[in-house]
C-alpha cells in the first residue's frame, strides 16, 4: 500500500510517498513560502534533490504541485495517483479528545476544529492540509494522527497544572505534551532493541531538536512529559525558553514596554539557545561558538544538559526507576559530546558510557557499557514512518 503523509505548517508542508509493504520512501520534499511566493522540493528516492520556484497562493496549489511531481513522467515515484492508497496528516492537537490516530470524517474534523484553540497556529493548519486532499483527491482514506494523542494516558497528577480548576474544568487548561509520535515510536522500538518487557518497562525519551521534549513511558504508556498546554514547556529550547518564572511575563513586560503577546514572542522566537548564547539556534553554531570561548554559549549549552538531567532525575523518581534512557531526533542522534554530557549527571544511577559507542555514527546504537545499570541508546525517530504505520493500520 502507498501512503502519503502530509505534514502542513502555516506555510509550509512536509511531505513523504512510503510503501508501507517495504517501508521505503519512495518520494519525499517539502513546499516552502505557501502564500508569500512558493517553493518545491521534490526527491525521489535515489535521485537528486529538485528544487522548483513555482507561485503557491494557498495550500491548493502546493499540494497539487505535490501531486504532479509524484506523477510526473521523468521522475515521478507513481504513474497515476490511483496508486496512493491513503493519505495520513499530522495533526498537531489533539485536546482531550483524541488518544489515539483518527479516520478522517466530518465528525472528526469537526472534533479537531474544536481544539483548534488550544493550538491556534497548528491546528488550523492541518485542516488546511486535510480539506485540500479531500477535494483533490475524493474517495482516498485519511487518517489524522496527533502529536498529544500518546501523552493522554498521563495521571491527572501529571497534566494538572497548581491553577483554580475552573481554568481546567472550562478551558482545559492542562498538560497535554507534543512530539507524541516521536515519543510513541521511540519508546516502542527501543523496548524491542533493547530487548526489554514491554509490560514491565520504564524508557525515559529525550527528544531533541528544534524543539525538545522528554517523556516518561512505563509499560509501554506515557506517564509525564515536560511539554505543556503548549510546547513552550520544558527544557531549554532552538529558540523556546522551557520553564521560567511565570512571574517574569509580567517583569519584562513592564521592564521592556511590551504587551503579552510581545512577551511571548520573546519567549518562543528569541530566547532559548539562541537567546541565550546570542549566536544562534542551532547546536552547531552554539558548538563552535564554545569552541572559540565564547562564555554565553557556553551557559546556554550548560543549561540545556543540566536541565535535561533534572527532568531525567524527576522521570526516575516519578517511575521509581528506569531501564533505559533513549535519545533521539538533531541533537540527540547527532551530538555524542551532549549525551556524554548530560549522562556525566547518572553516575547515581549507575550510568557508564562508552565513549568509542558513543562517537560512532550509526542508526541505533547502545552507548552504555555491558556493565551499565541503565541501558542509554540512540534511537533515530521517524515520525512520518510512524504516521505511515497508523494510517494503514486505520484503513486497512
Ligand atoms: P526539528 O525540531 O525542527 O524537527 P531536528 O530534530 O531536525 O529539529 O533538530 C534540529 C537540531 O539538531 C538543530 O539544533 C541542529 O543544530 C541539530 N543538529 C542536526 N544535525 C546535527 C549535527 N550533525 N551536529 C550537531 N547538531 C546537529
Amino acid at each position: 500500500m502507498n501512503v502519503l503523509v502530509i505534514n502542513c505548517g502555516s506555510s509550509s508542508l512536509k511531505y513523504q510517498l512510503i510503501n508501507s509493504d517495504t517501508e521505503d520512501v519512495l518520494a519525499k520534499g517539502l513546499c516552502e513560502r505557501i502564500g508569500i511566493d512558493g517553493r518545491l522540493v521534490y526527491q525521489k528516492a535515489g535521485l537528486d534533490k529538485e528544487i522548483t520556484e513555482c507561485a503557491m497562493p494557498t495550500h491548493k496549489e502546493a499540494i497539487q504541485f505535490v501531486l504532479d511531481a509524484l506523477i510526473n513522467e521523468k521522475t515521478g515515484a507513481i504513474k497515476s495517483l490511483k496508486e496512493v492508497d491513503a493519505i495520513g496528516h499530522r495533526v498537531v492537537h489533539g485536546g482531550e479528545k483524541f488518544a489515539a490516530s483518527a479516520v478522517i470524517t466530518d465528525e472528526m474534523i469537526a472534533a479537531v476544529k474544536e481544539c483548534n484553540d488550544l493550538a491556534p497556529l497548528h491546528n488550523p493548519a492541518n485542516l488546511i492540509g486535510i480539506d485540500v486532499c479531500s477535494e483533490l483527491m475524493p474517495g482516498v482514506p485519511q487518517v489524522g494522527v496527533f502529536d498529544t494523542a500518546f501523552h493522554q494516558t498521563m495521571p491527572a497528577k501529571a497534566y494538572l497544572y497548581g491553577l483554580p480548576i475552573e481554568y481546567y474544568k472550562k478551558y482545559k487548561v492542562r498538560r497535554y505534551g507534543f512530539h507524541g509520535t516521536s515519543h510513541s515510536f521511540v519508546s516502542k522500538r527501543a523496548v524491542e532493541f533493547l530487548g526489554l518487557d514491554k509490560d514491565n518497562s520504564k524508557v525515559i525519551v529525550c527528544h531533541l531538536g528544534n524543539g525538545s521534549s522528554i517523556s516518561a513511558v512505563k509499560n509501554g504508556k506515557c506517564v509525564d512529559t515536560t511539554m505543556g498546554l503548549t510546547p513552550l514547556e520544558g527544557v531549554v529550547m532552538g529558540t523556546r525558553s522551557g520553564n521560567i518564572d511565570p512571574a517574569i511575563v509580567e517583569f519584562i513586560a513592564k521592564k521592556e514596554n511590551l504587551d503579552i503577546a510581545g512577551v511571548m514572542n520573546v519567549l518562543n522566537k528569541k530566547s532559548g539557545l539562541q537567546g541565550m548564547s546570542g549566536v544562534g539556534s542551532d547546536m552547531r553554531d552554539i558548538r563552535a561558538a564554545i569552541a572559540d570561548g565564547n562564555e554565553d554559549a557556553k551557559n546556554a549549552y550548560d543549561v540545556l544538559c543540566y536541565g535535561i538531567a533534572k527532568f531525567v532525575g524527576g522521570y526516575v523518581a516519578a517511575m521509581n526507576g528506569v531501564d533505559a534512557i533513549v535519545f533521539t531526533a538533531g541533537i540527540g542522534e547527532n551530538v555524542g559530546q551532549l549525551r556524554k554530557d548530560v549522562c556525566s549527571y547518572f553516575g547515581y544511577l549507575g550510568v557508564e558510557i562508552d565513549d568509542k559507542a558513543n562517537d560512532t555514527f550509526s542508526e541505533e546504537i547502545v552507548i552504555s557499557t555491558p556493565a551499565s545499570k541503565v541501558k542509554v541508546a540512540v534511537i533515530p525517530t521517524n515520525e512520518e514512518l510512524a504516521i505511515c504505520r497508523d494510517t494503514v493500520a486505520l484503513v486497512k
